[in-house]
């Protein structure tokens, strides 16, 4: 039987989710949290049972010991030898990486290279890679980008207007992100257009958010930037600014631009504006009881994003489908609704109010029949198309 795991290793977490394939039926799925730490959590839900442990993890390769322990000791696998291959997310794949690759000394060093672009995600991929290796070493391991989907936009679409002697020489462009994401979302849409490949405005909308206009199964357009911290405002990042904000705020405040650059990532967006929260919930909340911070910070987003919809229909030449999904577009009907009537009066577009408030975490057309464009929640499923890729490199090296 084929089994292969999906992995998601960051900095102090690895996220892990076992499929049996070709069936794409999870038999497990998991996390481990605060690695380093002596009170870190090992959490794992299996059938309709789950566990959380609180002990200490000191290291990726102590984290992923759990991981195939519990695999055992819960009798989800018998043996190790199951487990054919692994799929890691790797946030950052530069110009290098149009697609997923297999494992092997060159995807390593590129990754590695790729760090400065992506300091905290992919040095955390390799530490769980190399962890995963030393435990499973014969096991086919695959590297999954999440900017490989993102790799078709043109030049004019991804060159940022600096001196060209930095684009070449730093590689410092555009590459976007949640690219897995958005290549599931295209996949799934085609179902509703008799598996024809329509024109979309994908709406990855959660803590990070991230916008992409996709034409014939390819990303067109995408809204992050160099780093997840562009694109439109997010829980605690900026998105676009104009750049001379850090220049100005660095003279005002007497911090050094690292500082601000944190400020940027971890203290701006949502709960920047509205001094409440990151998490869209407790906006919601604070909006209610009349907070004024709240209710601007909320206005903003909603604009941010209806913007960004407009702008990817003009590159689009007109779309056929716009996609709600992650955290908030799959789980919010009020963020849905307050998209659609800010964009409608240009886009003639229109949802069943009824419907789209019925509608939390499942996939549901909710644009009425007479709407110019259809709309739809699609809960997004980036572990799926990482077992995927891996499980297809798997049978290429077995035939
Ligand atoms: P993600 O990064 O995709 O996991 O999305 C996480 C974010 O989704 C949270 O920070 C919340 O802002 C938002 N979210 C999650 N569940 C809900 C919900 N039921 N209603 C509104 N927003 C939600």
């Amino acid at each position: 039987m084929a089994k292969v795991m999906a992995v998601n290793a960051g900095s102090s977490s690895l996220k892990f989710k076992l499929y049996e394939m070709p069936e794409e039926k999870v038999l497990c799925s998991g996390n481990a949290e605060r690695i380093g730490w002596e009170d870190a959590i090992f959490g794992i839900k299996w059938g309709d049972q789950s566990e959380k442990t609180v002990l200490p993890i000191l290291d990726h390769a102590r984290a992923v010991e759990l991981v195939v322990q519990a695999l055992i000791d819960k009798g989800i696998i018998k043996s190790m030898d199951e487990i054919i291959a692994v799929g890691h997310r790797i946030v950052q794949g530069g110009k290098y990486f149009s697609h997923s690759e297999l494992f092997n000394k060159d995807t390593e060093d590129k990754i590695e290279s790729l760090i400065p672009l992506a300091p905290l995600h992919n040095k955390a991929h390799l530490v769980g890679f190399r962890a995963f290796k030393k435990i499973l070493p014969n096991v086919t391991s695959v590297a999954v980008f999440d900017t490989a989907f993102h790799q078709t936009m043109e030049p004019q679409d991804y060159v940022y207007p600096i001196p060209y002697e930095y684009t070449k020489k730093y590689d410092c462009r555009r590459y976007g992100a949640h690219g897995t994401s958005h290549n599931y979302l295209a996949q799934k849409a085609t179902a509703y257009f008799g598996g024809k490949n329509p024109k979309i405005i994908s709406c990855h909308i959660g803590s990070g958010a991230s916008i992409t206009a996709i034409k014939d199964g390819k990303c067109v357009a995408t809204s992050m930037g160099l780093t997840p911290l562009g694109g439109i405002m997010m829980g605690t990042r900026t998105g676009d600014i104009d750049p001379s904000v850090m220049n100005y705020l660095c003279k005002c405040t007497g911090l050094s631009v690292e500082e601000m650059y944190q400020i940027f990532n971890k203290k701006s967006g949502l709960l920047g504006v509205s001094e409440v929260s990151n998490d869209s919930r407790d906006i919601a909340k604070a909006c209610e009881e009349g907070n004024e911070l709240a209710l601007l910070a909320d206005k903003l987003f909603i604009r941010r994003v209806a913007d960004f919809i407009g702008q990817y229909f003009v590159r689009l030449g007109g779309a056929d489908m716009i996609i709600f999904s992650a955290g908030i577009g799959e789980n919010s009907s009020e963020f849905r609704e307050k998209i659609v009537d800010e964009i409608a009066p240009a886009l003639h577009v229109e949802i069943d109010k009824e419907l789209n408030k019925t509608i939390h975490g499942k996939e549901c057309l909710i644009s009425t029949p007479n709407s110019a464009m259809k709309i739809a929640v699609i809960p997004t499923d980036e572990e799926v198309m990482i077992a995927r890729d891996a499980y297809s490199f798997y049978l290429k090296d077995n035939k």
